[in-house]
């Protein structure tokens, strides 16, 4: 027998098990919150917004893009969209309107779901329909459906594209990562077995939920009937309290939340305040490679429980992940957290080897299905049987893999991408500007950070200030540079191409690798 793969399944077993636990604690004090839920309200607030799109007339292979930070709704949409055969679109809420519109009309959507504080920036967009999600505009879609009510009947393949989730990478616009029920189903089935997820357990939504669809983790805990705990907002502090409040025990973020966490416990300690989660809290980390020194706080001075996965967006993305085995349980913290800091051993079912030129390659029911209307680009990423993830590294004698580079063109601020060639293209819009080079530098709060190099075309033509500005009119905030230095010239192959590895070199140096 062959059943079809859904992400509808982790749903409907959260109902079906636990229909009286409460399934999410949304963000208590923004409007249109949606209080707490129940699993069993989870579920029918879900077959309520496929009943809402069906009488919209918003069909099945239909685009639905939701710009929020995490909210309820936010989970709510990942089934009510999906689960009945549309396909969501979770966009970075802190893109501006540009790249918003881009997005919206790259994918053909046609139900945009906004966040009240990003309504006025998006005003110049408009697809079929735009809901504002105030409570108000969206009532009709988030309510309960009615008693037995079902919506049109979907034929469920599992080879369908469940959400595109667009991701900025080696051009200047995003790609839009198609990611099949069948992806998605194996990753949080993997993810969850891997990080041990159980009905014991209580998460937290540190992780932006447009970031790969929260990695697939709210997927993997809703399927167990975990408690959800929604976080709008990144703070240290704030966490701590939550985690306190509601027995957290497992949380996902980038190594900047786990920075953030060290930093508001150590205000704690010193203010003779108890740190919670010892022994309890299991802490899920990707994005970039975390300094050991931080593992080993997160051991030392929290006492939880440290796990680094590694993956992208077109992985689903769980690729790797480095768990701590119970034999380095007699080792010292710091030995252990230097075994941690790599970025692990293959999950089941993913093959990991890297090419000759050091490139990581990965073959797995994880990868995705391509990019969204790029052919090319999507046969450029699969060329050959593999997923070419543009990172560098090895794989060590003891199989765990080791990222030590980027082949790619790429920037992670806080867990983030940044294309260079977005912002380089940004900065040559600029009058004054003659070349630019945009390069990733180590940064203590951001692990990287955007810094640009340029060349200008008369020497008073324009300050670090000005550039800097100039980019933050157009970019994403998160996207621009904290720092421009103008050179007489930048280096170059004798093809003409810039050569980012030695524009880079000085800021890296005694690092012993290259990203942050
Ligand atoms: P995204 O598609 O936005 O999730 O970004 C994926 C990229 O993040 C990868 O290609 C890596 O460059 C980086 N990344 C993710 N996890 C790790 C990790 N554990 N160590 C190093 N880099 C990572």
């Amino acid at each position: 027998m062959k059943v079809p793969l859904t992400i509808g399944d982790y749903l409907s077993r959260g109902a079906e098990v636990y229909g009286h636990r409460p399934a999410v604690f949304d963000e208590p004090a923004v409007g249109g919150s949606l209080g707490t839920l129940s699993y069993a309200e989870l579920e029918s607030r879900a077959r309520g917004m496929a009943l809402a799109l069906d009488a919209m007339g918003v069909g099945q292979g239909e685009r639905v893009a939701i710009v929020s930070p995490n909210a309820a709704k936010f989970v709510i949409s990942y089934f009510g969209v999906s689960a009945y055969g549309r396909v969501l679109v979770p966009v970075n809420y802190r893109l501006n309107a540009d790249e918003i519109g881009y997005i919206v009309a790259h994918s053909g959507t046609s139900v945009l779901l906004v966040d009240p504080e990003s309504a006025d920036s998006l005003r110049g967009i408009s697809p079929k329909y735009k809901i504002i999600l105030d409570g108000i505009a969206d009532a009709e879609l988030f309510a309960p459906a009615p008693d037995g009510a079902q919506p049109t009947e979907w034929v469920a393949d599992e080879d369908e594209t469940a959400s595109i989730n667009y991701t900025s990478g080696t051009t200047a616009r995003p790609k839009g990562v198609q990611l099949t029920h069948r992806n998605l189903w194996l990753n949080a089935a993997i993810f969850g077995w891997h990080t041990t997820v159980t009905d014991r357990d209580v998460f937290m939504h540190t992780l932006p939920m447009f970031h790969c669809n929260g990695w697939g983790m709210p997927y993997a805990v809703t399927g167990m009937g975990v408690p959800q705990v929604v976080v709008r907002k990144i703070d240290g502090e704030e966490i701590l309290r939550r985690i306190e409040a509601h027995g957290v025990t497992l949380l996902c973020g980038a190594p900047a939340v786990v920075a953030a966490i060290l930093a508001a416990a150590a205000d704690r300690r010193s203010a003779g305040r108890a740190v919670p989660g010892a022994g309890t809290v299991r802490m899920v980390v990707a994005g970039a490679p975390p300094p050991s020194k931080t593992i080993e706080r997160v051991e030392t001075e929290l006492g939880w429980e440290f796990i680094q996965i590694y993956g992208l967006t077109e992985t689903a993305p769980l690729l790797t992940i480095n768990r701590a085995v119970p034999e380095w349980d007699e080792m010292p913290a710091a030995e252990r957290a230097r075994l941690q800091s790599r970025a692990g051993v293959g999950a089941i079912g993913v093959q990991i080897r890297t090419d000759e030129e050091g490139e990581v390659l990965a073959r797995s029911n994880h990868v995705f299905a391509g990019y969204w209307e790029q052919p090319e680009e999507s046969a450029k990423a699969l060329a050959g049987g593999w997923f070419h993830t543009g990172d560098g590294g090895h794989v060590d004698a003891e199989n765990y893999l080791v990222i030590s580079d980027r082949k790619k063109d790429v920037i992670i601020s806080g867990g983030e991408n940044v294309s260079s060639i977005e912002v380089e293209d940004c900065l040559y819009q600029h009058p004054a500007v003659a070349e630019a080079a945009v390069i990733g530098v180590p940064d203590d709060k951001w692990g990287e950070t955007v810094k640009a190099l340029v060349v200008l075309r008369t020497a008073d033509g324009a300050t670090e200030a000005e550039l800097i500005e100039h980019c933050r009119a157009r970019l994403a905030h998160f996207k621009c540079p904290t720092s421009v230095e103008v050179r007489d010239s930048l280096a170059r192959t004798a093809t003409g191409k810039l050569q980012k590895f030695k524009l880079r070199e000085p800021y890296w140096a005694g690092r012993g690798r290259n990203i942050n």
